[in-house]
């Protein structure tokens, strides 16, 4: 069963055309990593699967349950208010540059969603709090605020304010890239471990041996448009000119 599917996505920023006819779906349990050039509109595609961004046309699809589709005019109507809200609780998303709320403590920045937004009880998501910070290894930065933090340890409580909301997926945009190298490694050291969670991801990364090494499935992106996918065996070992040319950079 696919938990996202995305047909022909069309997005463009004034006259830039940025996604041109995307399409894309993700089973259940599967781990997707896209990759590609700075410019290739891997970021907008993360967008317009977590609607920050309007597409303007094609369908998102949550779960058989549509988001948006393409009108008769090309226009992408989004669906009712609640099924929104009910699609909206299928997916997390992690940042590049962490987005926490800095006048908060890690604590607070994990139980705010799930307390003000899923308006759970407060015992229940102190404890899951807890035990998402311990799986963290950040069990004694509950009480820290973020400017106490090192990146990688911002982006773990990042992670697991994601996590705090039990998504169905969860979309990684870079999540190392603002990291100083020595930190990276513990931050996809956690993604790795949520693999065996069955959590559903889909990764933007410019980390190829972690790309090759975690994805059920790679996607190459170019241009705004899907180059090739295909598994990391067929991907990495690609005759394609444009992916050979880009891996090659990376080694
Ligand atoms: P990637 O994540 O692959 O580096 P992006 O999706 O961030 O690519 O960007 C793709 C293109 O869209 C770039 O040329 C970028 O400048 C442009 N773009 C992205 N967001 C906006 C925006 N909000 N307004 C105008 N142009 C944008
Ligand atoms: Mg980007």
């Amino acid at each position: 069963m696919y938990l996202l599917e995305m047909n022909h996505v069309r997005k463009s920023f004034n006259s830039q055309e940025v996604l041109k006819d995307i399409s894309l779906s993700v089973k259940e349990g599967e781990i997707v990593s896209i990759i590609g050039p700075s410019g290739s509109g891997k970021s907008t595609l993360l967008r317009c699967a977590t609607m920050l961004e309007q597409m303007d046309g094609g369908e998102l699809i949550y779960l058989k349950e549509k988001a948006a589709w393409n009108e008769a005019d090309g226009v992408s109507t989004y669906a009712d208010k609640e099924t929104l809200k009910k699609i909206q609780k299928h997916y997390g998303l992690v940042f590049q540059n962490f987005h926490l709320f800095p006048h908060m403590s890690v604590l607070q920045n994990i139980m705010d969603a799930p307390l003000h937004v899923q308006k759970r009880n407060k015992e229940e998501v102190h404890e899951e709090a807890m035990k998402l910070l311990k799986k963290m290894g950040l069990e004694d930065k509950a009480k820290a605020y973020p400017c106490q933090l090192s990146g990688g340890q911002s982006q773990r409580v990042a992670i697991a304010r994601a996590l705090a909301l039990n998504p169905k997926i969860l979309f990684f945009d870079e999540p190392t890239s603002a990291l100083d190298p020595e930190l990276t490694g513990e931050v996809l050291k956690v993604i790795r471990s949520l693999a065996d969670l069955q959590i559903t991801m889909v990764i933007v990364t410019h980390e190829m041996a972690f790309a090759r090494d975690i994805s059920d499935r790679v996607i190459f992106m170019a241009d705004g448009i899907i180059v090739e996918e295909g598994t990391p065996e067929e991907v990495f070992s690609s005759s394609n000119v444009r992916t050979q040319s880009f891996l090659g950079r990376y080694g």
